[in-house]
Order: structure tokens, then sequence, then C-alpha cells
């Protein structure tokens, strides 16, 4: 679904005369490969690169160097710009900043409105793209009376309105209250389980990647770490040094571990905790 082959990115600050100011480099080689269908968490403290990989997923911005592809289409190549804005469909920290409309439904429809998608079509989709992202029964309300997390959903819905194959979302939980966060992130499970639309969450949220298939950690423009969440977290030590806040019950496992307790590596939720210990009461 996507591929960055050393992809950089250079920030080039100009004067009034067009003389180079500064230069900064916001990705440098970056390599990733994301499977069709696969949901895929890219972490990274402030000023990683996170948003600036988003904007290359959906040409926002293309490379300095290095090559993406997006669906097998290079995103270098101006042809294919609105295909690939169609393959990847976006959505935003602030949701207020993503819904247009009055109306919830008519919302989610002014995408394939936009793209000239017929009527009844449009219709069918709106009914779809609310119900995955359980929101139907708010389809005639005014966006403004709902909470964070039910704007975060209709913007999802207006982004599976477009039917991409692929969706990211940069940061969406960060101005969400826990249930937000929480109502976003099942939503988002759920499309990929049940639609098979390949998911790249970004967050600096540890405890959003635990369900992912496969995580990449970011820093100063670079992926630092790969793998699979219990495979990233069972490093702490490695991930505090990129800067990373480490779920609670992963350090207790691992703060445990380190005084001998044997207790396996990467324990991603407090279940897995308790399990282990039982485990080991049982033993003594
Ligand atoms: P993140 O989303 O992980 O916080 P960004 O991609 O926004 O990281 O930023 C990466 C680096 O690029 C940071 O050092 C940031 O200051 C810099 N940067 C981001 N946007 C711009 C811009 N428009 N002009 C210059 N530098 C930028
Ligand atoms: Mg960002």
């Amino acid at each position: 679904m996507i591929k960055a082959k050393n992809l950089v990115h250079e920030y080039i600050r100009r004067d009034e005369e067009g003389n180079v100011e500064s230069i900064q480099t916001a990705l440098d080689h970056v390599n990733i490969h994301i499977k069709p269908g696969s949901f895929v968490a890219i972490l990274g403290h402030n000023g990683s690169g996170k948003s600036t990989l988003a904007k290359h997923l959906n040409v926002l911005l293309s490379p300095t160097e290095g090559s993406l592809w997006v669906d097998g289409k290079d995103t270098a190549d101006a042809d294919k710009l609105w295909e690939i804005r169609q393959t990847a469909g976006m959505v935003f920290q602030n949701p207020d900043n993503q819904i247009i409309a009055t109306v919830v439904e008519e919302d989610v429809g002014f995408g394939p409105e936009n793209i000239g998608v017929p009527t009844d079509e449009i219709w069918k989709r709106v009914e779809d793209s609310l119900r995955a992202v359980g929101m139907l029964e708010y389809r005639s309300h005014s966006p403004n009376k709902l909470s964070g997390g039910q704007k975060q959903r209709v913007a999802i819905a207006g982004v599976v309105a477009m039917q991409p194959k692929c969706i990211v979302l940069d940061e969406p939980t960060a101005m969400l209250d826990p249930v937000g966060r929480r109502e976003v992130l099942r939503t988002v499970k759920e499309l990929n389980r049940t639609k098979g639309v390949t998911i790249i969450l970004i967050t600096h949220y540890m405890e959003e990647v635990v369900d992912a298939d496969y995580v990449y950690v970011m820093d100063s423009g670079s992926v630092a770490m790969e793998g699979t969440p219990r495979e990233i977290f069972s490093r702490v030590d490695t991930l505090k040094l990129h800067r990373m806040d480490v779920p609670q019950v992963t350090l207790l496992a691992h703060e445990l571990k380190k005084e001998g307790l044997d207790i396996p590596d990467g324990i991603l939720t407090r279940e897995e905790l308790v399990k282990a210990l039982e485990r080991l009461s049982n033993k003594g």
C-alpha cells in the first residue's frame, strides 16, 4: 500500500531575495513498507517528522530526495496527484477544522458530491459511512452540539465516504478526552477489521498502538525502531532514549523483571501483567 525508499524532506526557508536562510531536515532517509489491509502505527515525540510524513502520503509535500509510492503510484508523478489523494484519505487533529456543513449527513456527503458521485450513491455512502463509525442516529444533528469524539467520528465518516483504500490519521485523538479517544480508536480498528481499510495511525500515545500489526517509532526524522507492538514494548530503555512515554504497566513489568521476577518482555496490558504475576504466585 505504501512504500518509502530513502525518503528525505527538507524545509527550506528563504529571505526576500530568495537566498536560503535555513534548512530543516524533517525526514532523513525514511524507509517504510505498509501492506494492504494492515493497521500500522507511527509513533514519535513532537517534532520527530510524523506530520511531514503524513503530508507526503497525501502529496501535500513531495520528496526532496528518495521516493514514495502509494498503492504503486509514485507521488513525484504529478499526473497521479488526484488518484493518490483518493487512495489515501486524511484525518487531522482538530475535528472543528474538518467539519464544514451544518448537518452531519451533509458534511459526510460533501466529499463524494465534490467528485461527482451520483446522488443516490451519495446517500448510500453517507448512510454506510455513518453506520460504520457508529454515528448513524446523529445524521440530522448539528455537528456543533456533538462531543469531540463524535465530531472526529463524523470527520472519519467523511473520509470513509470517499472509499479510500487507506486512511492516514495524524494524531486524531490529541484533542479528545479519554472517552473520545477510546471511541475514535475503536472506530478505526473496526474499519480496518470489517472493511479491510489500511490504517496508518500517527500518535504519540504508546497505549494506542497495542493492537497495531506493526509499529514504526520516529525520532529526528528517521525511523528509530520498528516491529510488532510486543517487540517495541520489550525495549523499554530504547523507547525512553527516543523520548517516548512508556505506558505505566509496561514500565512496572520492566522494573519487576529487572528486580529478578520471571516476567515476559513487552507486557502490553494490565491483564497480561496480572496473568504473569498469577503464574508466578502459583509456581511459588
Ligand atoms: P511531528 O508531527 O512529529 O511533531 P513535524 O513533521 O511537524 O513533526 O516536524 C518535523 C520537523 O520539521 C520539526 O523540527 C519542525 O519544526 C519542522 N517543520 C515542520 N513544519 C515546518 C515548516 N513548514 N517549515 C519549517 N520547518 C518545519
Ligand atoms: Mg505532527
